[in-house]
């Protein structure tokens, strides 16, 4: 039975959601402020974490950025506002995917089965260290190292990296990775791949005289180490 952990300050919403995915078969706790969750989804090891953004002690987003250091448990934020800054934050801490409310059940539960069902896939097989010069990439512990020394990068930043290694000397296309690294449809926007890549080169590339991202005109990227 799959775990869920709700870390939602309002009380009348965090019942509904309770009942609700109890009624679902799932095993359910809840916190009420960001600190009871973070401490939560660290004691508890729930399967999936459906966070709201708006929280006391600590916010949504102070939770992830948190949590992600050591857990790549799924997590669904809840926004009250329709912001894309927020998302995008969230995004950016790790978050796995987001809801703005008021939503329909319904569809939080279908998002709910995905990241599920993408944490078990993921989580399955002990994949392989992939390395490239001196650029070494651990699925299993999530630790890039560069000669031996760790790059701290956030878990968007990490999957994008693996998917490009994975690819290497292929040319691959923005919507090929914004389907596959980010999973679900941006409605069209594309602008988050460039930025991440920014990001990747900047801890990746920059610091030490590489060019393992390439920019391929009017495709995508593609990764290379000479
Ligand atoms: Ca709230």
């Amino acid at each position: 039975m799959s775990r869920i952990l709700i870390v939602e300050d309002e009380r009348k919403i965090a019942r509904f959601l309770e009942l609700e995915l109890q009624h679902e078969g799932y095993e359910v706790d809840t916190a009420g402020d960001g600190r009871t969750g973070l401490e939560k989804a660290l004691s508890w090891k729930p399967d999936l974490m459906i966070l709201d953004l708006m929280l006391p002690e600590l916010s949504g987003i102070e939770v992830c950025r948190r949590l992600r250091h050591e857990s790549d448990l799924p997590i669904i934020m809840l926004t009250a506002k329709d912001d894309v800054s927020d998302k995008v934050m969230g995004l950016d801490m790790g978050a796995d995917d987001y809801m703005t409310k008021p939503f329909a059940i319904e569809e939080l539960l279908a998002r709910i089965r995905v990241g599920l069902k993408k944490h078990r896939a993921t989580a399955a097989p002990a994949s392989s260290v992939i390395t490239a010069g001196k650029l070494a990439l651990d699925p299993a512990k999530y630790a890039v190292t560069m000669d031996g020394q760790p790059i701290a990068l956030t878990k968007k930043e990490f999957d994008l990296l693996k998917y490009l290694m994975e690819h290497r000397g292929q040319a691959v296309t923005r919507d090929a990775l914004l389907s596959d690294v980010w999973g679900y449809d941006y409605a069209g926007d594309t602008n988050v791949v460039d930025v991440y890549i920014r990001y990747l080169r900047h801890k990746i590339d920059e610091p030490y005289g590489l060019k393992t991202i390439h920019t391929i005109r009017a495709v995508g990227y593609m990764f290379s180490y000479e």
